[in-house]
């Protein structure tokens, strides 16, 4: 996987991202919206709209605000204030960033975030978009426990094989849901099966996001064994590390445990990615 990557990275195409523009039409034309609808000025006479639409108003610009968060982060991107594609960080010291893909998940979720808590440890949840639309409740509950949520596009497509329209439409829809649903903005991309080229990773930069890959796969997806998924993971794990799990998986949950007190062997941390790049969850 991580082989076929570094070759569709050499493969390196020029673009021009599309997308700062777009969200600043999209930003400009919400503002409009709001701006001629007169959600901040008009007053409705009944206390019980006036709830609704104050409601609505706000709702409305904090959706302006997070893509004009996406705006500045795609521009510190470009300017190479942060990273485009995160493999993980060498500087990192007693901390491993845990990361499951494909959620949220209604059965495995839940079991995993109560592991978690139980290890006081912290992960990234990588989130296919519609799923959140439709187990949004489960994905607050990842955030209300002090975990990250990234994006993992909208249906888990394989962006390699779209055409820039399609990967920028993919990413858009997932970020959009995710800021629309649980009111925070994305920062973070895992591509479907680890599938990226220059082209992709330029248009999740310009939706103000990095493309983040693993540095230890716990090959879950395809395991029969819990100690396989366990062996796999901790066999190379090091500080500074990323760990590929699924929480869409039955033998991740049995794993868990194992794993997590293999970390606690090494005096390795488990953390969020943007913990281990040393900011805030969704910075
Ligand atoms: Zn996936």
């Amino acid at each position: 996987m991580k082989q076929e990557a570094v070759v569709n990275n050499a493969a390196r195409t020029e673009i021009r991202p599309r997308a700062p523009r777009k969200i600043a039409g999209v930003a400009l034309a919400l503002g409009l919206i709001l701006g001629a609808s007169g959600w901040s000025s008009k007053r409705p006479e009944t206390s019980h709209v006036v709830v609704h639409n104050e409601a609505r108003t706000e709702f409305g610009e904090n959706l302006v605000s997070l893509r004009r968060s996406r705006l500045v982060r795609a521009r510190e991107i470009e300017k190479g204030q942060r990273e485009k594609v995160i493999e993980g960080s060498p500087a990192a010291k007693g901390v491993i960033a845990l990361t499951f893909d494909d959620g949220p998940n209604p059965e495995f979720t839940p079991k995993i975030l109560k592991i978690l808590t139980r290890y006081n440890a912290r992960a990234t949840f990588f989130m296919i978009g519609a799923r959140v639309e439709t187990d949004a409740d489960i994905a607050m509950e990842v955030l209300r426990q002090g975990h990250e949520i990234g994006s993992h596009t909208f249906s888990h497509a394989r962006l390699t094989k779209l055409s820039p329209t399609q990967m920028d439409q993919e990413i858009d829809r997932c970020s959009t849901v995710i800021e629309s649903r649980l009111g925070i903005s994305p920062t973070l991309l895992r591509p479907p099966g680890g599938q990226w080229n220059a082209t992709s990773s330029e248009i999740t930069a310009a939706h103000g996001m990095s493309t983040v890959l693993w540095t230890d796969n716990s090959g879950d997806f395809e395991s029969e064994s819990v100690s396989q998924i366990v062996h796999a993971t901790l066999s190379r794990a090091q500080a500074g590390g990323i760990i590929l799990l699924h929480d869409s998986v039955d033998l991740t949950v049995q794993a868990l445990p194992k794993i997590l007190e293999g970390l606690k062997k090494k005096k390795l941390r488990a953390v969020t990615i943007s913990e281990l790049l040393g900011r805030a969850n969704h910075q």
